[in-house]
């Protein structure tokens, strides 16, 4: 009865003419990455109907970050530091995107589709929420209702001492996006000697891709984590050691249970670190880069 009555205003508000208040969109994502648009295919394979609105810091559409670290190295495409393509198992070009741009609505179109659907706003923050009144306030100063709300803001890697300092800004990079991966391309290509600082798979896996792509004689990779073998944390010794010599095979110089104790960019901007290893410190000369993972 109560359905029946919520039509019969609908229709005669129609019939008058007015405009009916903008709806809120059933469900709002923060965040742009794979856990948010994961979120949305699963809310719309239960709720049909449902108008989901993902708001993004990205510039990019959604997409996958493993192929960051191996296939964009191991197989991009001629041109893959532009279109971030490679060639996938199967022999067939692949970029990393979920989706191509045709899939998401438009946000000011949300509410027009009966059925809903995705619908993404890009490049813009969400500064605030209010989950008395259900609504996020965004970078631009503009509030948007809800009646769901994910965070899924994902995590930003940290730079740790000794590689924290303002002056080596432009020595120093994390590695944890698209552009990452067309920045360290960049200089990869222009240097002879990049350190990679973590005991991460995202940094065992760009030691190993980074130094396949270049080959040893172009450019040398050393690898320093603190721990005793590669990916110490999620990986038993015996496996450590075999992810050791593949990553060594390729010619990657593996620095384990070493810390670096001091970087410095010198005044032909290179970089110098120094690295202690049982007590004893000795210097790495000639980096181009550091990269933390
Ligand atoms: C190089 C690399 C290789 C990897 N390889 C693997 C692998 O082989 N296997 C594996 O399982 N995992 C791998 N991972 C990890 C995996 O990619 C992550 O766990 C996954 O991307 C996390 O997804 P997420 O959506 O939670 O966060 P993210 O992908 O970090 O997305 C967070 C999103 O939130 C947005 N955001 C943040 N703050 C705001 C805000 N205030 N307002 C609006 N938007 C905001 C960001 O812009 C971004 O779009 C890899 C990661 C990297 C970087």
């Amino acid at each position: 009865m109560a359905l029946r009555s919520r039509f019969l205003i609908g229709g005669f508000v129609g019939l008058l003419g007015l405009k009916k208040q903008q709806e809120a969109p059933s469900y709002v994502l923060i965040g742009g990455g794979t856990a948010s648009y994961y979120a949305a295919l699963t809310i719309r394979a239960y709720d049909p109907n449902s108008k989901v609105l993902m708001i993004s810091a990205d510039n990019e559409a959604p997409y996958n970050r493993p192929p960051l670290s191996k296939e964009l190295w191991l197989h991009g495409t001629k041109n893959v530091d532009k279109n971030l393509e490679y060639i996938g198992v199967t022999g067939k070009k692949r970029d990393i995107k979920y989706e191509s741009d045709g899939f998401y609505l438009s946000p000011t179109d949300l509410n027009k589709f009966e059925h809903g659907g995705v619908s993404l706003l890009r490049n813009t923050h969400v500064t605030q929420i209010d989950p008395v009144n259900k609504e996020v306030t965004l970078d631009t100063g503009k509030k948007v209702k809800y009646e769901k709300l994910l965070i899924a803001t994902g995590g930003k890697p940290k730079i740790p001492y000794p590689f924290y300092s303002p002056h080596l800004r432009n020595k120093v990079m994390t590695y944890n996006n698209a552009s990452d991966f067309q920045k360290l391309y960049r200089i990869a290509h222009e240097s002879s000697a990049i350190l990679i600082y973590g005991n991460s798979a995202t940094a065992a896996e760009l030691a190993f891709s980074v130094q396949t792509k270049f080959g040893k004689d172009k450019l040398k990779i050393i690898h320093v984590f603190p721990e005793q073998y590669p990916m110490q944390e999620s990986l038993p010794p015996n496996v450590g050691e075999f992810v050791r010599n593949a990553i060594s095979e390729k010619g990657v110089i593996i620095e384990s249970r070493t810390q670096p104790t001091f970087v410095n960019q010198l005044p032909n901007g290179q970089v110098e670190v120094e690295l202690e290893k049982d007590g004893e410190k000795h210097k790495l000369k000639k980096l181009a880069y550091a990269s933390i993972l």
